[in-house]
């Protein structure tokens, strides 16, 4: 497969064209930013393990009957992924209170709620990706009822697989960001990353922060807390 033309560059990912029109190249950049790029920085290593930590947590879920658009590690910071077209959704699953929740909610962080919960964001930088509801995704005709439906679902089992996965590592998964996207075909699939920079994990036992929010928050040991997941997913 050949690497063509840069197509767009984000906030910590760069997506080529490749010589198949169904196949993009994903390039994971050290770069970090937060609070809607307002904070800006870099993590030394975070897109190679960015990049190991999506493509082993994405080849995992497959296996559990979720359809994602993973192809082929190409290199440390480079992945073959099928091209879709992404329902501009920011998904995100909660644990455990944190984040813009406990500050919209007024409530402290690390209640463990009994049952997880969803929210969409629609994504859209210059309104600062606000939170809406599924019928407001519908009217605006970012999604039908059936993709919501489907996505719904397999949030959940993302959650379900994940949370268990990594409680046996010892870490808590409080929340985190999925996005889907489209094959040609209309197939909804699991895109974009599953990493420290789109979860939150915290060890089960001291509760420290083992992910971006030590960037966001000026935590120290970002780096550290990064290398300290790859340990705990590959112990290494
Ligand atoms: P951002 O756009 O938020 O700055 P990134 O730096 O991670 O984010 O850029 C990667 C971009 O590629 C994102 O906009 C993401 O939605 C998009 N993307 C992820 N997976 C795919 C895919 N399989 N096909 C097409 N676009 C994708
Ligand atoms: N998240 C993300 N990208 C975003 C917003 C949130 O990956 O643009 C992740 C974030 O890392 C956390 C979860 O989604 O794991 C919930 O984030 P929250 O809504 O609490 O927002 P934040 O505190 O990051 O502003």
């Amino acid at each position: 497969m050949e690497k063509l033309n840069q197509l767009y560059e984000g906030k910590a990912k760069k997506v080529f064209a490749t010589d198949d029109p169904e196949v993009l190249l994903v390039s994971y950049k050290d770069d970090a930013t937060a609070f809607n790029g307002i904070k800006r920085g870099t993590i030394a290593g975070k897109g190679a393990i960015n990049n190991r930590v999506t493509n082993y947590m994405m080849q995992l879920l497959e296996k559990e009957g979720v359809p994602t658009h993973f192809v082929k590690e190409l290199s440390d910071r480079e992945t073959l992924v099928k091209k879709v077209t992404i329902v501009p959704l920011e998904v995100i699953i909660r644990n455990i209170s944190a984040g813009s929740f406990s500050k919209r909610c007024g409530v402290e962080e690390g209640i463990v709620f009994d049952e997880p919960t969803i929210e969409f964001s629609y994504k859209n930088d210059e309104l600062g990706d606000p939170l809406i509801n599924a019928y407001h995704a519908v009217a605006l005709k970012l999604a039908t009822w059936d993709e919501i439906e489907t996505i719904k679902t397999l949030a959940f089992k993302v959650n379900s697989f994940m949370k268990a996965f990594f409680k046996k590592v010892g870490v808590d998964l409080v929340d985190f960001k999925l996005e889907f996207g489209r094959l040609s075909d209309g197939t909804i699939v699991l895109a974009d990353e599953i990493s420290p920079d789109t979860c939150r994990f915290w060890d089960s036992e001291t509760h420290e922060k083992l992910d971006k929010d030590r960037f966001r928050r000026d935590l120290g040991h970002v780096e550290d807390a990064y290398q300290e997941m790859m340990k705990r997913i590959f112990g290494e």
